[in-house]
C-alpha cells in the first residue's frame, strides 16, 4: 500500500468510527484505539502535507480563525414556523389546509429542538458551507466552526444528490452544557445561563479550535433542493439518515390529527429523558406534492406548524436567600424555596446568579415565585407572582459583607458578581483553592478528597496548598474516618504529585481565568514560573489567546507576596515550576527575538501547527501587525487591510514554504 492509500484508509476508518460514535451513539472501538489511529493519521498528514484534505477527520479539531463572519444569501429562504398551543389550534390549522388540498393527509411529527438553526450545503457529497438562519434571507457563514461538530458529516455516503441544502438545529446537550459550566466555575468565570444561547454563541466564536472543544451536536430535519429523489417528509428523513446525517428517531408518520395528539402527549412527558432541550413538536404535511400546493405565507410554510409544550412551571414560596462564597471569592445568592415537585424532582433551591438578577426580578423574601426547570443542574426563578405579594414585604438588599469572614464585599466595574477580597483569610476560599489544587485535572492527588481538605483546614493543619507537602502521617491519623492505611496513602499521594508537569501545576495554582488551555499556553510560551511572574501585562497579551482580563489576573496573582512565598515553598518541596526537558526537545532558538504574524489560509500546515512551529523555535506569535513585527507568514486570502498595513510599515511577507525552509 502506498502512503497515500494508507492515509486514505485511515481517514475512511476514522470517519466510520466517528459516525458510529457521534451519529449512531454506538461506538465499536475504544476511545484509546480511536485516538491512536487519529494520532497516526495526524503525524502522516504532517509528514506528507501534499495529501492534505480539508475534510479529513483530523480537521475536526479546528484551528481556523474567522475574524468577521461573512453574510451570504440563502439559496432557499429559511422560514420560521407558526406556533400553536392547544388541540383547538391544531384543529383550526387542519381545517385551513383541508380547504386548500385534496385527498387524505398524513403528517410527520417531529420534536422541536431548541438550539440554533443551521443550513448546510453539500456538493458532490462534501460539506461546502454552513449558514446561520440570520434574517431568513441571508445568514452568516460559520462553516469553519460547524466543521468541528463531530455529528456533522464532512463527506456523505450512499446515493446523495449532486447538490442540496439540509437544515437542522445545532444543540448543546445538557450533559455537555453542565460540564462546561463546572469548568467555568472552576476557573472563576460565570456559568452560562442556558444551552440554547450557548449553542448559538458557540457558532460565532472566532477560534474554531474553541468550538471543537464544545460538545455540540447537530440534528437534521429538512432536505431542500431541486434534484432530490423523495416524495415525502418522512422519506426524506430516512434518506438523510442513509447519507450519514443525525436524524433523531423520534420522528413518526401518522394518519390523523388524533395520532398527532398522541405523539404530543407522549413526548410532553418523555422529553424530560432526552439528552437535549426540546420546546415542542413540529407537525408537517408528509406528502411533498401537497406541501408544494400549500406553499408559504410571508413568514412561514402553510404545511407545517409548531406545537409548543407548556414549560413545566410551578409556584412556591421564597423562604430565604442565602449567599455562597466560591473558591474565587465570588458571592452567589441562592433562593431557598418551600420544597415543591417539578418535572419529577423535588426543588428546594434555585440560583439567583447575582445582584442584578435580584434587582431585575425584584424578588423578596416571602414572595410566591414561579420556578422552571430545564436539564440544567439548578432550576431557575422566572418571575414573582406580584398578585400574591405580602403588603409588608421588604426590597432585598444584597449583603454588604462576606457571610463567612465578614470582610466588606467589592464589585468591580462592569462585573455582575460581588467578591469577598479576603483572599488569604476567607475559609471557603482557602478550602476551595486547595480542593482545586488537588483535583483530577490539576495535581490529581490520590488518596486525598475534597472533604478531607476541609477537615485539614478546619483542624488548622493546612492553610494553603504548599502546606500539604509538610503533612505527616501522625498529623492526619487523628482526623475523622482516617485509618493508618488511608493516612499513608494520603501522604504518599501528595509526595507523588511533585512529578506533575509544570503546565498542570500552573493550572492548579488557581489563578483566576487561567483554565487548562490558558495554563498550557502560558507554560509553553514562558517555560518557567519566574518568566511568567516577570512578564508585563503587554507581554502577556502578546501570547496567543491571552486578553487583558487574563493578563491582569496573572499579574495580580504574582503581585501578592503571600503567593510568592507559597510558590517558593512549592519549589522547596520539589514541585515542577518549569517545563520539563522532554518538552523542550525539538525546540530551537532559530526565531529568537522575532515577532511573527500569521495571516491567511495555508496549504500544507494548519495555523495551529504554524504557531507551534514558531513558538518551538523561540519566536513569538502576534495577532496584529505593528512596527515591531519581524515578518508575516502569509497564506492565501490574506486580509486587504493587513496587506496594506504590512506595505505601509514595510514588513516582509514570506510564504509557508519559505518559512518552513527557514526553520529547517
Ligand atoms: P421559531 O424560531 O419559534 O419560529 O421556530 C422555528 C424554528 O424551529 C426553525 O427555524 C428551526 O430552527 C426550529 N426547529 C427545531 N426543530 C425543528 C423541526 N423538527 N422541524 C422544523 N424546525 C425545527
Ligand atoms: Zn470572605
Amino acid at each position: 500500500m502506498t502512503i497515500k492509500e494508507h492515509i486514505q484508509e485511515l481517514r475512511n476508518i476514522l470517519s466510520e468510527h466517528n459516525y458510529n460514535y457521534y451519529v449512531l451513539d454506538n461506538p465499536t472501538i475504544s476511545d484509546y484505539e480511536f485516538d491512536t489511529m487519529l494520532k497516526e493519521l495526524q503525524s502522516l498528514e504532517a509528514e506528507y502535507p501534499e495529501f492534505y484534505d480539508p475534510n479529513s477527520p483530523s480537521q475536526r479539531v479546528g484551528g481556523e480563525i474567522t475574524k468577521s463572519f461573512e453574510t451570504i444569501p440563502h439559496d432557499y429562504r429559511m422560514y420560521s414556523l407558526d406556533n400553536s398551543y392547544s388541540t383547538e389550534d391544531l384543529k383550526d390549522w387542519e381545517n385551513r389546509i383541508k380547504k386548500l388540498i385534496d385527498g387524505a393527509i398524513q403528517y410527520t411529527c417531529e420534536l422541536k429542538y431548541d438550539g440554533a438553526s443551521i443550513s448546510l450545503t453539500y456538493e458532490n457529497g462534501i460539506l461546502i458551507r454552513a449558514l446561520t438562519r440570520g434574517d431568513g434571507v441571508q445568514g452568516d457563514n460559520v462553516t469553519a466552526n460547524v466543521k468541528t461538530i463531530k455529528s456533522v458529516p464532512l463527506k456523505l455516503k450512499g446515493d446523495f444528490p449532486l447538490k442540496f441544502d439540509i437544515r437542522g438545529e445545532i444543540v448543546l446537550p445538557f450533559a455537555g452544557f453542565n460540564k462546561m459550566n463546572e469548568e467555568r466555575i472552576e476557573i472563576g468565570e460565570e456559568p452560562y445561563r442556558n444551552p440554547r444561547n450557548t449553542a448559538s454563541g458557540s457558532l460565532k466564536l472566532q477560534d474554531s479550535a474553541e468550538v471543537a472543544k464544545r460538545p455540540l451536536d447537530c440534528l437534521l430535519y429538512h432536505l431542500i433542493g431541486t434534484n432530490i429523489d423523495v416524495t415525502s417528509q418522512f422519506g426524506s428523513l430516512e434518506k438523510a439518515r442513509q447519507w450519514g446525517f443525525k436524524v433523531p428517531k423520534a420522528a413518526k408518520l401518522v394518519n390523523s390529527l388524533d395520532e398527532v395528539f398522541e405523539f404530543i402527549n407522549y413526548w410532553d412527558i418523555h422529553r424530560h429523558n432526552l439528552p437535549y432541550e426540546t420546546d415542542g413538536v413540529v407537525i408537517k404535511v408528509n406528502n411533498l406534492a401537497q406541501q408544494e400546493e400549500l406553499g408559504y405565507t410571508a413568514k412561514s410554510p402553510r404545511w407545517a406548524i409548531a406545537y409548543k409544550f407548556k414549560a413545566e412551571q410551578v409556584s412556591t414560596k421564597l423562604n430565604s436567600i442565602s449567599y455562597q462564597v466560591g473558591r474565587t471569592g465570588a458571592i452567589t445568592p441562592v433562593a431557598n424555596l418551600e420544597p415543591v415537585e417539578l418535572a419529577g424532582t423535588i426543588v428546594k433551591r434555585a440560583s439567583l446568579h447575582n445582584a442584578d438578577q435580584i434587582e431585575k426580578l425584584d424578588i423578596r423574601v416571602g414572595d410566591e415565585v414561579f420556578v422552571e426547570k430545564g436539564g440544567e443542574i439548578i432550576p431557575k426563578i422566572i418571575a414573582v407572582d406580584l398578585n400574591k405579594r405580602l403588603p409588608d414585604s421588604h426590597v432585598t438588599n444584597f449583603i454588604s459583607h462576606c457571610p463567612e469572614c465578614n470582610t466588606e464585599l467589592v464589585r468591580q466595574e462592569g462585573e455582575a458578581q460581588h467578591y469577598c477580597p479576603n483572599y488569604n483569610g476567607c475559609k471557603p476560599q482557602i478550602i476551595g483553592r486547595i480542593q482545586h489544587f488537588i483535583s483530577r485535572k490539576a495535581m490529581d492527588i490520590e488518596g486525598l478528597g475534597g472533604e478531607t481538605v476541609a477537615l485539614l483546614v478546619n483542624a488548622g493543619l493546612i492553610n494553603n496548598y504548599s502546606d500539604l507537602y509538610e503533612l505527616t502521617k501522625e498529623e492526619v491519623i487523628p482526623l475523622e474516618r482516617m485509618a493508618e492505611k488511608s493516612a499513608d496513602n494520603l501522604v504518599e499521594g501528595i509526595k507523588e504529585s511533585i512529578s506533575i508537569p509544570f503546565e498542570r501545576v500552573l493550572y492548579a495554582l488557581g489563578i483566576r481565568y487561567v483554565g487548562e488551555t490558558v495554563a498550557k499556553k502560558l507554560a509553553r510560551h514562558y517555560k518557567s514560573i519566574e518568566a511568567i511572574a516577570k512578564a508585563t501585562e503587554e507581554d502577556l497579551m502578546n501570547v496567543d489567546e491571552i486578553g487583558i482580563k487574563i493578563a491582569a489576573s496573572v499579574q495580580e496573582f504574582f503581585k501578592s507576596d503571600e503567593n510568592i512565598k507559597i510558590i517558593e515553598r512549592l519549589r522547596l518541596f520539589g514541585v515542577q515550576l518549569e517545563i520539563s526537558a522532554d518538552l523542550l526537545k525539538g525546540q530551537t532558538d532559530k526565531l529568537k527575538g522575532e515577532i511573527i504574524v500569521i495571516s491567511g489560509v495555508f496549504e500544507t500546515v494548519s495555523r495551529d501547527e504554524l504557531k507551534k512551529l514558531i513558538e518551538d523555535n523561540g519566536g513569538k506569535v502576534s495577532s496584529s501587525i505593528s512596527s515591531k513585527t519581524s515578518f508575516i507568514v502569509a497564506g492565501d486570502n490574506m486580509g486587504p487591510s493587513k496587506k496594506q498595513k504590512a506595505e505601509q510599515l514595510n514588513i516582509p511577507l514570506i510564504n509557508e514554504n519559505e518559512f518552513l525552509h527557514k526553520i529547517k
